[in-house]
């Protein structure tokens, strides 16, 4: 393909451009990620620069997995070593390269913000607190001290720059009146400071870092170890930011020590600014020029997206930003052209009722979807908040129209995790009779609600547990009143509890619910083999409860149900609040999002609702302890700031539409006033919004809207989920997943579509403790470094985890055998003496229509002969099993067409590396013949794949060591 194709001459330029700063400020629409990526694969088809001189970043993952896609399809061939991805990916990688340095170590483990606020909780009393932790309530301040942690982070405000900070300020000498008013200030900072510090300290103690550290260290290890600044200086030639307005401050330090060459090219667009601290809309890309004055600037004003119309009304609203904007300050042209004709301008409607207002959306796509023949998929709803989401998705139901709501949190309020939930509180706490309550009524028990009340008065008249209560009910004669049918069901739930109860003492979490939703009741079987598209979704769900259980036991000190129920419980109260499982919802379907998570994405007809004064733009919160004025290094925006913030997030969302945008509201929201549409309406459309008199619907329309609810009402959670995605023209295949689908299709669909969790093999946890040593030693390698048999051992025991084995003496007996045989591995290479080339390294190539994805675990290349390399940990004896096992393996068959995808030739040799715990190198070259099998077989899996073929057909002897053999009704036993 031409990659210079179809581009106008200022996007030619800017593709095209030699070295040196580049700068591409440009409007909404006008093809600045178009440049970016076409740019990559211009580079690397040019041989300005090899894949590995590349780095691509941008700020949310979203946009960085879109970038990818898009070079992905512009160099068919592969770039497996440029990297691409968001920020905070990237420093991850450079600080588990060089960790160590840092004192860290390398598997550290990144906390999520629900953990962050656990560990402070955890830890308040080791840190220098006193005012802001009040002993009456001593977390009241917690989340504000993390947020002000994390702004001085996005500032690049180091805890020994803000000690520096209160002592300078502890040494001005303020006038008489304003003293103790200073003294007071000094004392509050001065806590803030030090509890910074002690904050950083304790996060390196546990081997943790947040979020915002991972910018901030390795901004640190840059700066401290020049030789290796040096090393990723020279490593990447070309540096490329899309996004470039939302980076933070310390984000661009980062940017400006790596880029040695000054090759570097940024896109943004300070009208689209919605992710910056204080408003700092325009301070970056000023920043830019002032860094780099002699920046070729490209200006873009072509917009290929929305229609004219809706270009002007959006260009309406944004002025009212003046004079905070390039166009302004920087003389940018902002005023955008149009190729794709007039079209209408916004329309606007308001309502008497958020019921009608939701009416009147579902009702506009059903109508418009049939006149214009066009997809669900075409049409999308973009909401200011989540929350305000479900009356519109109630509406969508009622006329049947499928939907994709991406902000579907909730997953602990899902009936399927809730009864989950409820058995592990039980086993916690027998007396917690509410938890007890609910796994009795329901669906695996099924107790009536009247039974239950029996009970329940019951206990209370005689103060006793339900449990006892429900003890008693089994035991005694007369069942306490409580119906014979119940009486049975009161019966199993009992016996199913006597069974798990004696586990608490000695298993871990994830190995009790594993046992009792699979063994006990049946119900990850019952609810995996169901033709019922929901319950596919209920699979998932558990699903991601047991990944939350997993992401404990990692954690935990002791994994038992009482310590996990605590952590759910903090977790809950941190705010955490996973989304449901979403893998079965059909391709076509309305899209619901909010429009931060819009951001980037283009649709053919858009509504945004719920405008109305009050809501958007949303009241401003400032921060509660703010980061002090002195230590902010961005520029700040006015005090405007929070209204300029959310017109450019309107703006965002107007400019999401290509031929249409509908902008609702109504006037009563359930409040008591009446509410006015937004001011951002006036703007938009140039008209007195609060004089907008509400459109009043037919009283028909809402005469039928009730009996319509009577009929089919149902919760947005009730929505019928159609077929699996299909959308994708292009099929994403890892060689798992073709080994598994060739294996038995439904095996791939247990795994791959519904995710059934299952217990951990001990195989698979030794497997993967050793390879973490492996790839640490490696990765050391890579970097020059040796590791000593300690450090392997550690990072060995780090992973290891107490799950799946027979008994105890066996994982003694494991653990020796894993800690002998690093003792070999490393002997074997220390011996060898050959530096890898590359280690753990994502590879992905797209043939036709089939994107093949996977990771290396080392190749190796000796005067351009490559060697494809990957270690196992399953049993071989001889070498000839070795040779065998290696001639015949299908993934170095696939492995080895992604290389000659990469590097335009085939690896020399492929081998599998067998720990045995002796080292048994198995070797072979690729044949012809196997390649062509192997090809084969990729095109078998896909075309099942694609036609969602997952019959229970397994391979040989497949079944007996099928995890899913419990639950599977086409086992065979050969
Ligand atoms: P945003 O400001 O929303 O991030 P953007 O500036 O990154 O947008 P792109 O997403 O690259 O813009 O492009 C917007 C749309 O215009 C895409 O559908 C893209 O394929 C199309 N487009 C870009 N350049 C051209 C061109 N020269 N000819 C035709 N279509 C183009
Ligand atoms: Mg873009």
């Amino acid at each position: 393909m031409d990659l210079l194709e179809g581009l106008n001459p200022e996007q030619h330029d800017a593709v095209t451009f030699g070295e040196g700063p580049l700068l591409i400020v440009a409007g909404v629409g006008t093809g600045k990620t178009t440049v970016i990526t076409r740019r990559i694969a211009w580079l690397i088809a040019e041989k300005k620069a090899r894949p590995a001189e590349i780095l691509a970043l941008t700020f949310t993952e979203k946009a960085a997995a879109e970038m990818e896609e898009r070079v992905d399809l512009l160099v068919p061939y592969g770039y497996i070593e440029a990297q691409i991805g968001t920020f905070h990916a990237f420093c991850d990688r450079l600080l588990r390269e060089n960790a160590i340095l840092l004192g860290l170590t390398p598997d550290y483990r990144i906390l999520t913000s629900a953990e962050q606020a656990i560990f402070l909780k955890d830890h308040l009393f080791e840190l220098p607190l006193e005012r802001f932790r009040p002993l009456g309530n001593p977390i009241r301040n917690l989340s504000a001290i993390l947020t002000l942690f994390s702004r001085a982070k996005d500032e690049d405000v180091t805890s020994d720059e803000y000690q520096k900070y209160v002592g300078r300020i502890e040494g001005e000498s303020p006038s008489e009146e304003e003293s103790e008013a200073h003294a007071e200030t000094v004392n509050e900072q001065r806590e803030l400071a030090e509890s910074y510090a002690a904050y950083q300290r304790l996060l390196l103690e546990n081997g943790y870092v947040d979020f915002g550290d991972l910018i901030t260290l390795a901004l640190k290890l840059l700066r401290e170890h020049p030789s290796v600044l040096a090393r990723y200086q020279a490593r990447f030639r070309y540096i490329l930011v899309d996004e470039f307005q939302d980076t933070n401050y310390a984000q661009f330090e980062l940017l400006k020590l790596l880029a040695l060459d000054r090759n570097l090219t940024v896109c943004g667009d300070d009208d689209q600014s919605i992710y910056k601290f204080r408003g700092a809309a325009i301070s970056n890309i000023l920043g830019f020029q002032k860094a780099y004055p002699d920046a070729k600037l490209v200006v873009l004003d072509q917009n290929y997206r929305s229609t004219q119309s809706i270009l002007d009304a959006a260009y309406r609203l944004i002025q009212n930003n003046n004079p905070d904007r390039l166009e302004v300050r920087a003389d940018i042209p902002k005023r955008l052209r149009s190729s794709s004709g007039q079209g209408d301008p916004p329309h606007q409607s308001h309502f008497e009722t958020l019921a009608e207002e939701c009416d009147f959306v579902a009702e506009t796509i059903r109508e418009r979807r049939s006149e214009e023949k066009l997809a669900y998929a075409d049409f999308a709803i973009l909401v200011r908040s989540n929350a305000q989401a479900t009356p519109f998705l109630r509406s969508l139901n009622l006329l049947k129209i499928p939907w994709r709501f991406s902000g579907s949190r909730g997953l602990y309020d899902q009936e399927e995790v809730r009864t989950a939930i409820a058995l592990l509180r039980v086993l916690a706490d027998p007396r917690d009779s509410l938890s007890l309550h609910y796994l009795a009524g329901s669906s695996l028990y099924g107790i009536a609600g009247e039974d239950l009340a029996l009970a329940t008065s019951f206990a209370r008249r005689r103060n006793k547990s339900l449990l006892e209560v429900l003890r008693i009910i089994v035991r005694s004669s007369d069942g306490l009143g409580v119906r014979r049918e119940s009486r049975d069901h009161v019966a199993t739930l009992l016996e199913h509890l006597s069974t798990v109860f004696p586990l608490t003492a000695t298993e871990p979490t994830g190995e009790i619910l594993y046992r009792y939703l699979s063994t006990i009741t049946g119900s990850i079987g019952r609810l995996s083999n169901s033709e019922d598209l929901r319950d596919a979704q209920r699979v998932q769900n558990l699903a991601k409860l047991f990944a939350i259980i997993e992401r404990f036991s990692q954690v935990a000190r002791y994994d038992r149900v009482r310590w996990f129920v605590d952590y759910l419980d903090a977790l809950i109260e941190a705010g955490d609040n996973p989304p449901v499982g979403d893998a079965t919802w059909d391709a076509d379907a309305v899209h619901v999002l909010t429009i931060h998570q819009a951001k980037g994405l283009e649709f053919p007809i858009v509504f945004l609702v719920g405008l109305l004064s009050g809501r958007f733009p949303s009241t401003h919160r400032r921060d509660p302890i703010p980061l002090p004025d002195a230590l902010v290094k961005d520029l700040a925006g006015s005090d405007d700031s929070h209204r300029q913030e959310e017109r450019r997030l309107f703006y965002v969302g107007l400019t999401r539409a290509k031929d249409a945008v509908y902008l609702t509201s109504a006037q009563d929201y359930g409040g008591k006033r009446p509410r006015k549409p937004s001011l951002f309406v006036s703007e938009t459309l140039a008209l007195d919004a609060s004089k907008l008199v509400p459109q009043r619907r037919s009283p028909l329309a809402a005469i039928l809207r009730h009996s319509i609810a009577e009929e089919t009402a149902r919760t947005p959670e009730e929505a019928e989920p159609t077929l699996f995605p299909i959308g994708d023209p292009i099929l994403t295949l890892s060689h798992r997943q073709i080994d598994d689908y060739l294996t038995c299709p439904l095996k791939y669909r247990y795994i791959h579509v519904l995710r059934v969790p299952i217990r951990q093999h001990h195989a698979v946890i030794y497997g993967n403790a050793v390879h973490q040593a492996i790839r640490l030693f490696n990765l050391n390698r890579l970097a020059e470094r040796d590791t000593s048999i300690e450090d392997l051992h550690e990072s060995f025991r780090k992973h290891w985890r107490a799950e799946g084995f027979l008994t105890r003496h066996h994982e003694e007996l494991r653990l020796e055998e894993g800690l002998k045989a690093l003792v070999a591995f490393r002997e074997y290479e220390v011996a060898e003496g050959r530096r890898p080339t590359h280690v753990e390294q994502r590879f992905s190539v797209v043939d036709e229509d089939i994107r093949l994805v996977g990771f290396f675990d080392r190749i190796d290349i000796v005067e351009g002969a490559g060697t494809v390399i990957d270690y196992k940990t399953s049993e071989v004896h001889t070498q000839e099993q070795a040779d065998r096992r290696t001639k015949e393996s299908r993934q170095l068959a696939i492995y080895a067409l992604a290389y000659q995808h990469l590097f335009e030739k085939l690896p020399e040799k492929l081998e599998l590396r067998f720990l045995t715990p002796n080292v048994i190198v198995g070797t072979t070259s690729p044949t012809k013949k196997r390649l062509e099998k192997a090809r084969g077989e990729i095109e078998q899996a896909a075309a099942g794949i694609r036609a969602a073929a997952f019959p229970g057909e397994p391979v040989y002897r497949a079944c007996r060591y099928c995890p899913y053999a419990g639950i599977c009704p086409s086992k065979r036993s050969d």
